[in-house]
């Protein structure tokens, strides 16, 4: 069956198209789904002016909190099957992917292979044309910058079916707008990214249990040589504990360094093993409870533990242990909030965890993590700085109001909000958090004057204009 008449079955099969949400669960909107597995069908899709007049907007894997991945009314091209090849080049340490392939699925060939891509998001089950749209990091980006750094070149379809070859060194502006872009500048069918010699298959960690905020920063601020450095925050616990945290710093281990226990070959390919059902009620996730798990937590932690060996799993993906824990949060999903400051602004940093506690806005999980120099692309997320990312309840009384005011203080401070975890941004807000936005929108009124492509986020924020 060919895309187009696949995509008429879809838009028989579903009447009024599928309701789509980010993995926040917070806003929904129905899209015409369009499955595509291949670049020519993605051309082929994108050349026809009757199909994408409603808007059209490529979707990873889902795992974009907020509505960066739906467009309502218009057709959303999944392109989870897209995701044929993975083409390793040793020599010249390169990968060639297809766009849908998944982090799980490329760590999955490339540890093995005893190598490493040195850019990892906190969940291995995104796509990489999703992580490039976003600009994704890890919690190594002071040391290892985004995936923009590790983008040597991208294949690109733009409305009109035409296809650009965007290379590190000739991608210019159109390369700088699509990454970070999120999906707004057209579709990435492939990437080739730079990765790195893994010495051993295995993380040296030190912990650190601190108890409170200042003491927290105090230990992340400092330099010791670590590649990876990230905080779990109990922001539940009272008074001078709330930010009491658990520290994590580690550095790729070398040879001789792990332990040799004949441990079988770790396998990330596999789904996880335990998955919260669907219309799991949301009441069951009560702030007393979580606060009581927190503080079982946080004691369950070493005081100080120095080069504990740990795999790739549980050093870069915590989180997926438990599949579809974003039901946890029930029918009302889960804001999850992100934001940057300078370093100059920690004050604002801790004037929001205050905030959040004087309006007793639970947030359930805390990450703080570092971030370093910009990559040019106008409309990536990390700057210099602090970086915050909670997870709060989006039917929590005063959740709304509470996020507005952070998001004004965040702005007038020069930090801003990452887009793709985004669903309430103000509009008015975003030129001063992102004020590269006119190139955005210059690149993307060469490559798509129509203003095809499109997503709620978009519309919300501003980012694609009317449909002409
Ligand atoms: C548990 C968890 C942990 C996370 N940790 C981190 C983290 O540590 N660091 C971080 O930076 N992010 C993190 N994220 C966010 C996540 O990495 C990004 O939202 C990523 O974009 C999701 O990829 P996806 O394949 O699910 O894309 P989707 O959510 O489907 O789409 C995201 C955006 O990318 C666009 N897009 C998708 N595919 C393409 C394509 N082929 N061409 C053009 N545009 C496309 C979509 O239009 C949309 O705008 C985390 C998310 C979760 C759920």
């Amino acid at each position: 069956m060919s895309v187009l008449e696949r995509g008429r079955a879809t838009r028989l099969g579903a009447r009024a198209g599928r309701r789509l949400s980010g993995w926040g669960r917070t806003t929904f909107s129905r899209a015409r789904v369009v499955r595509a597995s291949s670049h020519d069908e993605v051309v082929a899709l994108l050349g026809e002016g009757e199909r994408t007049r409603d808007g059209v907007l490529a979707r990873g894997a889902g795992r974009s909190y907020g509505d960066a991945a739906q467009v309502a009314g218009g057709t959303v091209l999944d392109l989870t099957g897209l995701a044929e090849t993975i083409e390793i080049d040793r020599e010249r340490k390169l990968v060639r992917v297809d766009a849908g392939v998944t982090y799980a699925q490329l760590l999955a060939r490339l540890i093995p292979a005893g190598l490493m891509i040195p850019v990892i998001p906190g969940t291995r089950h995104v796509t990489l044309g999703g992580a490039i749209a976003s600009d994704v990091h890890g919690k190594n980006h002071p040391v290892d910058g985004s995936i923009a750094g590790l983008v040597e070149a991208l294949t690109l379809v733009t409305p009109g079916g035409c296809v650009y070859e965007l290379t590190a060194e000739s991608g210019g502006e159109l390369l700088a707008t699509t990454i970070g872009g999120l999906g707004l500048t057209g579709v990435v069918t492939s990437a080739t990214l730079r990765v790195e010699s893994l010495a051993a298959p295995g993380w040296l960690v030190d912990t650190d249990r601190t108890d409170s905020l200042e003491q927290t920063l105090a230990l992340m601020s400092r330099d010791e040589g670590h590649r990876y450095n990230v905080a779990w925050l109990d922001l539940l616990a009272r008074g001078a504990q709330s930010g009491r945290a658990v520290v994590t710093r580690s550095r790729d281990a070398q040879p001789g360094e792990l332990p040799s226990d004949g441990a079988p070959r770790e396998d990330l390919s596999h789904a996880s093993r335990l998955t919260i059902p669907p219309g799991f009620p949301g009441w069951v996730l009560q702030p007393l409870a979580i606060a009581a798990f927190n503080g079982l937590r946080w004691r369950a932690f070493p005081r100080h533990e120095r080069g504990k060996p740990v795999r790739a799993e549980h050093h870069f993906f915590p989180l997926d242990g438990f599949g579809a824990w974003n039901r946890l949060y029930g029918a009302q999903g889960l804001f999850q909030y992100q934001f940057v400051v300078g370093d100059q602004h920690a004050d604002v940093l801790i004037d929001a965890v205050r905030l959040l506690a004087a309006r007793r806005v639970p947030v359930f999980l805390a990450v703080l993590k570092r971030l370093g120099e910009a990559d040019g692309c106008p409309l990536s997320f990390p700057m210099p700085g602090w970086t915050l990312a909670l997870d709060i309840p989006a039917g929590a009384a005063g959740a709304r109001q509470t996020l507005d005011a952070l998001d004004e203080r965040v702005a007038q401070c020069g930090g801003r909000v990452y887009l793709t975890k985004d669903v309430r941004l103000r509009r008015d807000l975003l030129e001063a958090m992102y004020p590269e936005l006119g190139r955005f929108h210059a690149a993307r009124e060469l490559v798509d004057p129509d203003g095809v492509m499109r997503s709620d986020l978009g519309q919300r924020l501003g980012l694609c204009g009317p449909l002409r």
